[in-house]
């Protein structure tokens, strides 16, 4: 019939009071999609939702970060150690939008695989800061930190705050009041990956014209954004309802996120091409692919072990993370 046809081709949307607790966000009030399959999952990008651009922004994002490592590949050529943190960080700046906006995707397949999808997305999360760190600590600490010793207590750091960031925000989807706590894994992770780029802008002459500051300069700007944004939910919190499909803070958030890594990738070229003299040769490569690939397996670890923790609350009718609204 011409109704289920209609009904096919435009998926429904719920307001605020038809959706539990879980499926939630604070000061939406509509556009929520209802529990769907794979199918309708990947339907509904293509109608407007509460999620639509949340989606779109990393799709697109994941897709323009793969072009620049593309580019960045034809450009410098893969025989060269001192490019591999490049590298490195690139996949995973391909990987983390890709991951989110998978997850933005699929979490309304069941109130189980809402939680394992952001376990997902704080993993991808975690590994694209300590890919960040790694890349920074090759090319782009200030000049008298450019040595090995640095370079290696700076991954020992993002190491241990990565997967600390992990085990918090993936323990906190469990706790009813859980802002804090998740971004204190966060800012601390955060705060140990900028330090490097603080440093050096605070060693940096007010009138240096290297080509990477403005681009430094930017994206703490857009970090600092990011956190406003999370921490506020900015508009929408004034206006209730108005930026439910497009405009909230959580789109704006995604797309302070793309311009950021977008600076960090220029910057990191123009470190790399500027700096060369003073980049220890090789860079420590050994030690980045150990950490990194450290940091993803404790972060597979963590989302394993708290997917099944969900999936044995929800045998047990406990029901997954917390039933309160959410802030992802
Ligand atoms: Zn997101």
């Amino acid at each position: 019939p011409a109704s289920m046809q209609a009904a096919y081709l435009k998926p429904a949307v719920l307001r605020h009071h038809e959706v539990p607790g879980h499926f939630k966000e604070v000061f939406i009030l509509s556009g929520y999609r209802p529990v769907s399959s794979v199918a309708q999952c990947v339907r509904s990008i293509f109608s407007w939702n509460n999620e639509t651009l949340n989606v779109w922004s990393h799709l697109l994002g994941s897709l323009a970060f793969l072009s620049m490592a593309v580019g960045a590949v034809s450009e410098f050529g893969v025989s060269d150690p001192a490019v591999w943190p490049l590298y490195l960080f690139l996949l995973a700046s391909v990987l983390y939008p890709l991951a989110s906006a998978l997850a933005h995707m699929f979490n309304v397949l069941s109130r189980e695989a809402r939680d394992v999808c952001f376990f997902i997305d704080y993993a991808a999360i975690a590994f694209y800061g300590h890919c960040a760190t790694c890349a920074y600590s090759a090319y782009s600490l200030p000049g008298h930190m450019m040595a090995p010793a640095s370079q290696l207590l700076l991954l020992a750091a993002s190491t241990a705050t990565a997967i600390w960031g992990v085990w918090t925000s993936c323990r906190t989807r469990f706790m009813p009041s859980r802002q804090v706590l998740r971004l204190s894994g966060f800012v601390l992770a955060c705060l140990i990956a900028n330090l490097p780029v603080l440093a050096r802008l605070a060693a940096a002459a007010a009138n240096s014209d290297e080509a990477s500051l403005p681009h430094w300069r930017r994206q703490l700007w857009l970090v600092l954004a990011m956190a406003f944004l999370y921490l506020t939910h900015l508009p929408e919190r004034l206006w209730p309802g108005a930026f439910d499909i497009v405009g909230h803070s959580h789109q704006l958030f995604h797309l302070a996120g793309c311009m950021g890594t977008a600076d960090q990738i220029a910057a990191l070229r123009f470190d790399l091409r500027d700096r060369r003299p003073l980049l220890t040769s090789p860079p420590p490569w050994l030690p980045m692919l150990v950490s990194a690939g450290l940091v993803a397996a404790c972060a597979c670890g963590i989302v394993l072990r708290y997917s099944l923790r969900v999936r044995r609350l929800a045998a047990a009718g406990g029901g997954g993370g917390c039933g309160k609204k959410r802030s992802d």
